[in-house]
């Protein structure tokens, strides 16, 4: 899934990782291959203008964030706009308030809408729901008894239009054999009068859009009122993929996509272009013929693995947790406004360190985290807790002038906190180092960093 594209992007970031600092003209280089890459994969060429304007624009506009390097902060962009050109949030399936919910499922002939049948009815079915499966494809000669094997295989019982053509058929007397708009609004009915709380009508598709097609499954659309439609496209068909979907959105419309065959080494574009050209989520993954090939989409995760960097991803978001930018900024502003930086603020920066410590054995994996990954490897998690019980032991007066604590009151803070003198001057010491730095960096109006926090 997505191999090529992963590969390609993955390359053109370890490039960036051994520099410093990005110039306009590394920028731009990355735009391009990262251009290239997506035209590759067949993502639709609107997109792709899309996608590396915004990310060209937001790198150029180099985010400031403590904790991450330039190449970082690429991976970064790069990911956010990944997930919203997939669309964002992970959008579940709507469930109508009176059942039975009606889902109506469209899509080119081999686009895997019946197979995807007894997928979402499987899971449905194992989520609690008791689904019924409607045969309103009458177009294929196979695709009624196909449907019939797998409702039989996810356990889910099927509405079928030709009395005893399988055993175990369902059949309301009425239905019409030949019209697919008769069954589905009968398939509807029977699940109604029988307590389904949601029906999967699986409609007929043809090898090309067709007006006639087109109208069939609008004519169902009609008849049954469907809660959700969505739109079966097969990842593989590369760029074809956007001319389809837009020929469905206009003729039937739909309200979410299923992307199937996504198993295939399949360039994927499809996946990258269909939810932002048409602005519909993607609900559903096929992955494979069996029925467990199945899953609910998520576009973070799938950024996750386009990028194949999931790890240095939770990396990034742990990094930034632990550098609050607010909390650094509100210390910058505390410099910048005259006030002093105090023992309080000290101890919230050690606690940030300490954060990081706990990152020590995944930091060492990644190259270029350079000054950082020093001052973390030489970090002893101990020392917070050294340094948060001094500074508990001194009254509040204290914590914001230390230059008022005397000999006495050093000792007695040793003895309060179970340290020793020593350890009390030592971070006065390495306080008041901090804050000649954080004054600095004020003046300077930089943000403060780590360091020299670290020892
Ligand atoms: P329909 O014409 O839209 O109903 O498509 P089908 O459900 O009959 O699927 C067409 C073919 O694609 C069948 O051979 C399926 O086994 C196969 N197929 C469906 N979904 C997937 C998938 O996610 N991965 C793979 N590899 N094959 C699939």
């Amino acid at each position: 899934m997505f191999a090529t594209l992963s590969d390609r992007l993955t390359s053109t970031f370890k490039n960036l990782r051994s520099k410093g600092r990005l110039s306009e003209a590394d920028i731009d280089a990355t735009v391009r291959e990262i251009r290239r890459a997506l035209l590759d994969a067949d993502v639709a060429v609107t997109v792709v203008r899309e996608f590396t304007g915004k990310v060209r624009e937001r790198a150029l506009s180099a985010e400031v964030s403590g904790a991450l390097n330039p190449a970082q902060q690429v991976v970064k962009i790069v990911n956010d706009e990944l997930v919203s050109v997939l669309g964002g949030d992970q959008r579940p399936l709507r469930f109508a308030k009176t059942p039975p919910t009606v889902i109506l499922l469209a899509g080119l002939q081999g686009a895997g809408k019946t197979t995807l049948a007894g997928k979402l009815a499987q899971h449905l079915r194992e989520k609690g729901h008791t689904p019924l499966l409607v045969a309103a494809d009458l177009q294929r000669p196979n695709a009624v008894t196909q449907l019939q094997v797998v409702g039989e295989r996810a356990g889910v019982p099927v509405f079928a239009p030709h009395p005893g053509a399988q055993e175990g058929a369902e059949h309301l007397p009425g239905a019409s054999a030949g019209d697919p708009v008769a069954v589905a609004r009968d398939g509807v009915a029977t699940a109604r009068s029988r307590q389904h709380d949601v029906v999967i009508v699986d409609t007929a598709g043809r090898l090309g859009v067709d007006a006639e097609m087109m109208q069939q499954a609008a004519d169902i659309r009609d008849a049954v009122q469907p809660d959700e439609i969505l739109f079966v496209i097969d990842a593989m068909i590369g760029q074809d993929a956007v001319t389809t979907a837009q020929a469905f959105a206009d003729g039937v419309g739909f309200t979410g996509v299923v992307l199937s065959k996504l198993d295939g080494d399949a360039r994927g574009g499809a996946a990258l272009s269909v939810a932002s050209v048409t602005g519909r989520p993607i609900l559903f993954a096929s992955t494979g013929e069996k029925l467990t090939d199945f899953e609910v989409f998520h576009p973070d995760r799938m950024a996750g693995r386009i990028l194949d960097m999931g790890d240095v991803l939770s990396l990034i978001e742990q990094a930034e947790k632990a550098f609050d930018a607010d909390q650094a900024e509100a210390m910058a502003g505390k410099l910048v406004s005259g006030e002093d930086f105090t023992l309080e603020d000290f101890l919230v920066q050690m606690q940030g360190l300490r954060q990081m410590g706990s990152m020590k054995k995944m930091l060492g994996m990644l190259p270029g985290m350079g000054q950082m990954r020093e001052a973390i490897e030489n970090f002893d998690e101990r020392e917070v807790d050294r340094i948060e019980a001094i500074i508990r032991s001194m009254t509040p007066g204290e914590r914001n002038n230390p230059k008022i604590i005397n000999g006495s009151r050093r000792a007695r803070i040793a003895k309060g906190s179970g340290t020793t003198t020593t350890d009390v001057n030592q971070l006065l010491e390495r306080f008041a180092g901090a804050q000649q730095m954080m004054k600095q960096m004020a003046r300077g109006g930089g943000m403060p960093g780590v360091g020299g926090m670290g020892r």
